[in-house]
This record gives C-alpha cells, sequence and structure tokens, in this order.
C-alpha cells in the first residue's frame, strides 16, 4: 500500500524501554512501543475517498480485507512498530500531569509524493496511557469523530484527517451522560491522518520532568520535519509559529460557528491542526456563550466566544515548557504580548470578508452585527450565506426573511436595529463596491456545516444499522461551499426536537 515507510517520529526519539502494555508513568522518553488489541469483527463502513486519492490507495485497495484489518488494528503493517505518545496537559486549567495516548495507537509514518503523513487509530485497545479506561471508542463518537474532521478539512480549516471508520464488533461498556445510566455500544475505530499528532502536551511532560535533553530533541524533531523554513535550534521562532497557527485556527473556527468543547492542552496540536473531536459543536443562533460540552456547563470555559481567551492561555502554557530551552523570558514575552493584536486582527479581517469588505476603519459594523445576531437568535450559517444575495432593491425583503432565519420569538423588537445594521451596511457596499463580492462570500461562508443534530440523526440511523446517512453525509461534507441538491437540503434551521436533544445540544466526554 505504501512504497515508502518513513517512521521519523520513532527513529529520532527516545523510546520507553518497556515494552510490556500495562498503565504506568513514563519517564525520559516520548512514546511506548505496543500492538493494538485485536477486534472481533472489523467491519468498513466507509472511507474518504479524498484522502485514499491523495495517499494513493486505490478503491480495490480501500475495500480489501487487508485493508480493515491494517486499520481496524487486527494487523500490523510489515515492518512497522506501532507505538502511543507520552503527553501531558492541563485540563480545564488545572495540570493533569501524564495524559498520554490513552486510546490511540500510531501505526507509522509513510511519504506519499514528498508529503509525510502518520496514521493513527483511535479506539484500538489499552496502552501504557490508558489510566482506568478503556482504550476503546464507541460508533457515535467515532462517527463524530470520522466525519467532522472530513467536513474540516474541506471547509478548508487545518485538521487532522480521517481515513477510515470502521466498526469493530465488540461491545463497548458506556455511560453516556454520567448518569449511572451505563450501557453497551457498538465499538470502533477511526484511522487518523495527520503529519503530526504532536501536541502542546508533549513538551509540557518533559518540561514538567525537568528533563532538558529530550525536551531539545523534540524541539529539534519538530522544527527538522514540520517547519523547515526555522533555523535549527531556533526554539523562539518555532513558538511564533505555533501562537500564528493556534490562534489562526481558532479564527478559522469562529468562520464557521465550531466549537471544539475540550481545549486541554492536550487537544492542541502543535501544527495548529483541530485535532481530537470530542464533544464539539456547531453554533445553530449564534451564541458566543454556548459550549457542547456538558461537562463544562458550569464553567463555560470553552465556550465559542471564549476560544481565543484560552488558545492564548493555552500558546503561555506552551511558552513556559519552551522556555527551559528558549531562555530569553523578554523575546518570550513579547511574542505573547502580541497575541491579543494578532488576534484581533485577524479575527476582524475575517468578519469583515464575512459581510464581503474589505477591513474598514469603522468598527461598528461587524461589533453591531455580532449583537444583533446574538441578541435576535439569528442562524449563524443562514444569515452569512443569504448575506451574499442581498441587494438594495431587495432590502426589504431581505430584512422580512431575516424572521425565518431566527430561532427567537420576539424577532420584531430587533427589525428596527436590522433595518439600521443593513442602511449601514449598504452605504458601505456602495463605497467598497466588489463586482465578486457574491463568490467572495460564498467562499467564506459555507452552505453546508455539520451541525450537532445532523451527526445526530446521522449516528441514531447507525445504530439501527443504516449507514445510509452517514454516506450521504461523506459526500456532502465534500463541498461546503457549493450551492447543489444536498447543502440545499440541509440549509435549514436546526428543528425543533433538537433544541435539548442529547448528541444535538449536550454531549459529555463519555466517547
Ligand atoms: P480527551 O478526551 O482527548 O481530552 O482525553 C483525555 C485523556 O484521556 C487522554 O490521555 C486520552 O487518551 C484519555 N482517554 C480518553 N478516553 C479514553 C479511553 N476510552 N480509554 C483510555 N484513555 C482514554
Ligand atoms: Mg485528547
Amino acid at each position: 500500500m505504501f512504497d515508502q515507510i518513513d517512521n521519523s517520529f520513532t527513529n529520532f526519539l527516545p523510546a520507553d524501554p518497556i515494552k510490556e502494555n500495562f498503565v504506568r508513568q513514563v519517564k525520559n522518553a516520548c512514546y511506548s512501543f505496543l500492538e493494538p488489541t485485536p477486534c472481533s469483527n472489523p467491519v468498513l463502513i466507509t472511507y474518504s475517498k479524498k484522502l485514499a486519492m491523495e495517499l494513493e490507495i486505490s478503491e480495490e485497495k480501500c475495500l480489501s480485507t487487508e485493508f480493515t484489518q491494517y486499520f481496524a488494528g487486527n494487523k500490523i503493517y510489515p515492518n512497522t512498530n506501532p507505538y502511543a505518545m507520552c503527553y501531558g496537559g492541563h485540563q480545564f486549567g488545572h495540570w493533569a500531569g501524564q495524559l498520554g495516548d490513552g486510546r490511540a495507537i500510531n501505526l507509522f509514518e509513510a511519504l506519499v509524493n514528498d508529503k509525510r503523513y502518520a496514521f493513527q487509530l483511535k479506539g484500538a485497545g489499552k496502552t501504557p496511557y490508558s489510566r482506568s479506561a478503556d482504550g476503546l471508542a464507541v460508533l457515535r463518537s467515532s462517527i463524530r469523530e470520522y466525519l467532522c474532521s472530513e467536513a474540516m478539512y474541506h471547509l478548508g480549516i487545518p485538521t487532522t484527517r480521517a481515513l477510515s471508520l470502521i466498526t469493530t464488533g465488540d461491545q463497548v461498556w458506556r455511560d453516556m451522560l454520567y448518569d449511572g445510566n451505563a450501557d453497551y455500544e457498538p465499538g470502533a475505530v477511526v484511522t487518523r491522518v495527520a503529519p503530526s499528532f504532536i501536541r502542546f502536551g508533549n513538551f509540557q511532560i518533559l518540561a514538567a520532568q525537568n528533563d532538558e535533553t529530550n525536551l531539545q530533541k523534540l524541539a529539534d524533531y519538530t522544527i527538522t520535519h514540520f517547519f523547515p523554513s526555522l533555523d535549527k535550534n531556533d526554539y523562539l521562532g518555532l513558538l511564533k509559529e505555533v501562537v500564528r497557527s493556534t490562534m489562526s485556527l481558532i479564527v478559522e473556527w469562529e468562520r464557521v460557528g465550531f466549537v471544539h468543547g475540550v481545549m486541554n492542552t492536550d487537544n492542541m496540536s502543535i501544527l495548529g491542526l483541530t485535532i481530537d473531536f470530542g464533544p464539539y459543536g456547531w453554533i445553530d443562533n449564534f451564541d458566543p456563550n454556548w459550549t457542547p460540552n456538558t461537562t463544562d456547563r458550569q464553567e463555560k470555559r470553552y465556550r465559542f466566544g471564549n476560544q481565543a481567551n484560552i488558545a492564548y492561555w493555552n500558546v503561555y502554557q506552551l511558552a513556559n515548557a519552551l522556555f527551559p530551552i528558549i531562555k530569553d523570558e523578554k523575546a518570550i514575552e513579547r511574542i505573547l504580548d502580541d497575541v491579543p493584536q494578532m488576534y484581533l486582527n485577524l479575527t476582524q479581517s475575517m468578519k469583515f470578508s464575512k459581510i464581503g469588505l474589505p477591513v474598514l476603519e469603522n468598527q461598528n459594523l461587524i461589533t453591531d452585527l455580532d449583537k444583533l445576531l446574538y441578541q435576535s437568535e439569528m442562524d449563524m450559517t443562514l444569515f452569512y450565506r443569504n448575506l451574499s444575495n442581498y441587494t438594495h432593491e431587495t432590502k426589504e425583503s431581505h430584512i422580512s426573511s431575516l424572521a425565518d432565519m431566527s430561532y427567537s420569538s420576539h424577532f420584531e423588537k430587533y427589525k428596527n436595529a436590522w433595518q439600521n445594521w443593513f442602511q449601514d451596511y449598504g452605504v458601505a457596499m456602495d463605497n467598497n463596491f466588489d463586482a465578486d463580492r457574491k463568490k467572495k462570500m460564498n467562499n467564506v461562508n459555507p452552505k453546508f456545516v455539520l451541525r450537532n443534530y445532523i451527526a445526530q440523526m446521522a449516528i441514531d440511523k447507525a445504530y439501527q444499522g443504516d449507514y445510509s446517512l452517514v454516506e450521504e453525509l461523506n459526500v456532502a461534507l465534500t463541498a461546503p461551499y457549493e450551492d447543489n441538491e444536498i447543502n440545499e437540503k440541509w440549509f435549514c434551521k436546526r428543528p425543533d426536537w433538537a433544541k435539548t436533544k442529547v448528541g444535538c445540544s449536550m454531549l459529555s466526554c463519555s466517547s
């Protein structure tokens, strides 16, 4: 399947000397070798045709028993040694010590057309980092991870990818809402693909162990393989790059209404990728206070509108971890001090692009809009996508149509404010005429996003043995900016029944 296996991570970095697979604290090592736990009856549910094409794996290969065996963890690819990574992290603002790949197992890295791809199974059994958990994943969360990874990619947002979704034939015991109602659910394995799965936490754990030698090795490895434009030893440059890509990732999430849900430092990619799709969600009505994660219901630390603050907090933790090798406190401070302004520039330019205007001096246009969208409980996706059709001639009918895009029963209350906003918007449009406005807007305002209830509908059907909706979405998400039949079908408000349904608005970390 792959001509060029190149296990750079394990070749370059120190391994845990213990080979047995039992739960333990691992010191002075970046990973532990182990083998996935075979499952009883692996069945390929779906795979990403686009990713398979990129990887030059033919359809015939993808549908072969061999493919399913490799990517269910039942067979080890020749000349490779699977491993779990050691990392730590801050969970919900508190240092949690060693975490690590508790249910992720890295298979190998392959070079395809000079690009590096690391392959990782999620849900293929226990590792030394599983703590008291089982190393498994249930079908519902695997469907969510599979679909959302690929949806993100096609939205043009940096993300880990998903190659395949395989059911294991084994049952997994889960208390979905942590309310004492545990039950068996079907198990599944997702094969994730990314240039690297290194997280902030990989650096943090070495810093916490005062293991400067390996901290430096990991930074050297990261620079050499993923930041070739940086000089060797330019650890400050590395931090700067990670800060930039992380903040820009958050702005991309804001652009499409994505809420990660668990932005712990162990869930932050060093490459600025969206990683670890747990209790994530997409906002329907524009509500910066919304979080899908029930575990975070009280504090709402990871709410939509707080993601930039948290990213800032997280890069601060990364800076702390890198300090022993950067050694220049002032230089680190300068990078961190620049973050708020950097974020502001990025988010403003993103928000103006969503309304089809260049960045204007007058910020009211975007700040008033955020306020109005929130107050009038406007559906974010519908509002922005429809905005590209707005003209002076359609002003009144456009404003009237807003009522249908709102979830508020008091929409009338905001009609005047909307009139005023569109008045200002019209003037700004005239002053900044752009013949390509509609096209440009439709390239930043998706027509299709994987709303929570849509994914849940696919899951509900799958639990009855019907994967047709998973397959339908697998196709829909490949062209989120297109006006096509399938996107038209899903281009509507969240139905009432989904407002409080488990899986649609409420998700826990149990997966
Ligand atoms: P996350 O949900 O990504 O924030 O996971 C936090 C930590 O818990 C990571 O170290 C995971 O590998 C680990 N973890 C989560 N679920 C499981 C599971 N079912 N079995 C083993 N480890 C898990
Ligand atoms: Mg995680």
